[in-house]
């Protein structure tokens, strides 16, 4: 569907990327207070107030402002300052168009300090509080300046009198704005400090729920949502059989009352360690219970799977679980079923829970395939 010429117009002018957009309309609306400010001396030249060749003067500097800042931040130039929003230099140079507008509009100067107050708001939503009060400062400085060398050289249209109240105004405008501006930026940063420790607790909630603090595998919950997408994918496209295999550490009671509860966690954690690194990566195993663990096996055949799960028994009989008990080895028994279509999930998960109690009953450490697969066999380890 072909989109709507207006809105392929904004996209080509401000950008597709929200951000970009953001700061291109920004600029873009002190854009039209400068043209604001152009059309006030255009009046002014035309009331006879202002020379022509002073108006032509700030229609340049207001020209080359908007011209600079828009090629700056359409072509994505300003990305690779510090602050892509250019506020600073933006600011900074408006500041400069509306004191030059001060100083050559004549009887009319006195219009434009509300250009000041203007250019200042457009900085308070990025300047941080110690560049809004700089800034503040120096206006108030270059002002002062400008405005005694005006009353020297142009006394007839700036009065020292007149002078006076407009330094007021401006020594009382601009600290407020500043003032105002360093508020808001301190509630800026909060906020963003709020907003990174919500996306953190977020995460972490999320790896809370969805991980088993002592192994770090995916736990029951999550992994019945896994269970669940497959079950889906295999019912739409009618391939990805899967394969579940549970598994049960043997005897594991007596690995806690001999070595203490402390050595049992740390057999876990390794023992799930070693599982996933035996493992193909598109295998997925999960923290069932205790010491129970559910293991899918992707687009496989029973055989495969069975050869996964020796594999694993190969390398636990190779691993040194626990380094300050060298010689503790624990064997594990596993009941293995294949995930037959349109079934709800726990029938397949009984299946295997059946199959592994075959197996602990068949003299542990091997692994039994149920019977509702073709060849029921109880495969001892080699
Ligand atoms: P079997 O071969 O029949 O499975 O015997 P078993 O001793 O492994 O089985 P049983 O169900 O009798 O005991 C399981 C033990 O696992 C009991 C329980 O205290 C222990 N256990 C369960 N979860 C944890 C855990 O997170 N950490 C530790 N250290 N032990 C756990
Ligand atoms: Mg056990
Ligand atoms: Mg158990």
């Amino acid at each position: 569907m072909s989109k709507n010429p207006l809105l392929q117009l904004s996209d080509w002018v401000l950008s597709t990327d929200p951000r970009q957009r953001l700061r291109i309309m920004r600029s873009l609306m002190a854009a039209y207070a400068y043209v604001g400010c152009f059309g006030l001396l255009l009046y002014s030249t035309w009331a006879g107030f202002v020379s022509p060749r002073h108006t032509v003067w700030v229609g340049a500097v207001a020209l080359v402002n908007l011209v600079l800042w828009y090629t700056l931040l359409r072509s994505g130039a300003n990305r690779r300052f510090k602050d892509p929003s250019l506020t600073l230099p933006q600011v900074l140079s408006g500041l400069a168009t509306a004191i030059f507008a001060y100083a050559v509009s004549g009887p009319v100067h006195g219009s434009t300090l509300i250009l000041l107050a203007l250019v200042m708001v457009f900085g308070i939503f990025a300047l941080n509080s110690r560049t809004a009060k700089i800034v503040g400062a120096s206006t108030v400085l270059v002002m002062a300046l400008t405005i005694l060398y005006k009353t020297t050289t142009d006394p007839v249209h700036y009065p020292l009198s007149l002078e006076i109240a407009h330094f007021i105004l401006i020594g009382s405008v601009m600290p407020t704005i500043s003032t105002l501006a360093a508020q808001l930026s301190a509630l800026h940063k909060r906020l963003e400090t709020q907003k990174s420790e919500l996306a953190q607790a977020v995460n972490r909630i999320q790896i809370l729920a969805t991980r088993d603090e002592l192994t770090g595998l995916i736990n029951r919950r999550h992994m019945m949502e896994v269970l669940n997408q497959h079950q889906k994918r295999l019912h739409r496209s009618g391939h990805h059989q899967f394969y579940l295999a549970l598994l049960d550490v043997d005897h594991f009671k007596r690995i806690n009352d001999t070595h203490g509860h402390n050595v049992g966690d740390e057999v876990l954690h390794r023992f799930a360690q070693v599982l996933e690194s035996a493992l193909r990566d598109t295998d997925i195993l999960a923290r069932w219970g205790g010491e129970e663990f559910l293991l899918l096996l992707n687009d496989t055949t029973a055989d495969l799977a069975n050869i996964a799960i020796e594999r694993a028994r190969i390398v636990l009989q190779d691993t040194t679980l626990v380094p300050s008990h060298p010689d503790l080895k624990i064997t594990f028994s596993a009941g293995v079923t294949g995930y037959v279509e349109g079934e709800v999930l726990h029938a397949s998960i009984d299946r295997a829970d059946k199959a592994l109690y075959r197996a602990k009953k068949r003299g542990r450490n091997c692994t039994v395939i149920d019977e509702e697969t073709d060849h029921e066999e109880a495969i001892q380890p080699s």
